[in-house]
């Protein structure tokens, strides 16, 4: 209930519900001592996926902390987290022919997913590194570009306190129960559909 709508009457039985609030809250965080390399996974079809993983990549920079950039997708786009980021001592690796929907030819591809995973390996055995983006990466599994396996062993096998942010829409189920932290990200509208073009800024 909002502080508009509120009567004076109910003003204790608010106090005492925020009160039992509170007390549940501070229980839950008191529980939470854990530290430990956190798995998230930003899917879904509504947009804010990328945004919110270098959000992520931000914060942590912010801190001080060291992260890494993996791009599995339009590496020949232009990108204005990239061109901050690595002013900040980021380092990006990025799909050398920049897989979109429009490539036809696997071979290619599939050549160029390995080599950028080559890149996402070194970075995800890296201790110094605190937080690695994997933008895009559902679709090199969905695609069989990557080996599921494989990236789940790296993904294992990295150092006990690194964070790795994965993005993309249809996450294979290994990958989410993989993961700590899960979001769907939902499509409710967006204005491409009212035939809108992507805008600087907003959608790169
Ligand atoms: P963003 O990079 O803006 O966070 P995203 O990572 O969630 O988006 P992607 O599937 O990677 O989404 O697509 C990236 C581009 O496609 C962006 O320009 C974004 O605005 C656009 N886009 C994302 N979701 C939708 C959608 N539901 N319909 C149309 N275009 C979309
Ligand atoms: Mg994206």
């Amino acid at each position: 209930m909002n502080s508009e709508t509120e009567q004076p009457d109910d003003q204790s039985g608010h106090q005492k519900r925020q009160q039992k609030l509170k007390a549940q809250v501070d229980a839950r965080i008191a529980a939470a001592t854990e530290d430990k390399g956190l798995l998230l996974v930003i899917t879904g079809n509504g947009k804010g996926k990328s945004t919110a993983g270098f959000g992520i990549v931000s914060r942590a920079t912010g801190h001080g902390q060291k992260a890494a950039v993996v791009q599995f997708i339009k590496g020949g786009w232009a990108c204005g987290e990239r061109n901050l980021l690595q002013q900040h001592g980021v380092p990006f690796a990025v799909m050398a022919t920049g897989f979109t929907w429009e490539t036809q030819n696997r071979d290619t591809d599939r050549a160029a997913a390995q080599q950028v995973w080559a890149e996402a390996r070194q970075f995800l055995a890296d201790p110094d590194i605190q937080l690695v983006l994997l933008d895009e990466l559902t679709y090199m599994v969905a695609y069989d570009y990557l080996d599921l396996d494989e990236v789940l062993a790296v993904l294992k096998a990295r150092p006990s306190q690194q964070h790795v942010v994965i993005t993309g829409r249809g996450c294979h189920r290994a990958l989410l129960e993989l993961a700590d932290t899960v979001s769907e990200v939902q499509n409710v509208k967006h204005a491409f559909d009212a035939g809108i073009r992507a805008q600087q800024g907003v959608d790169w």
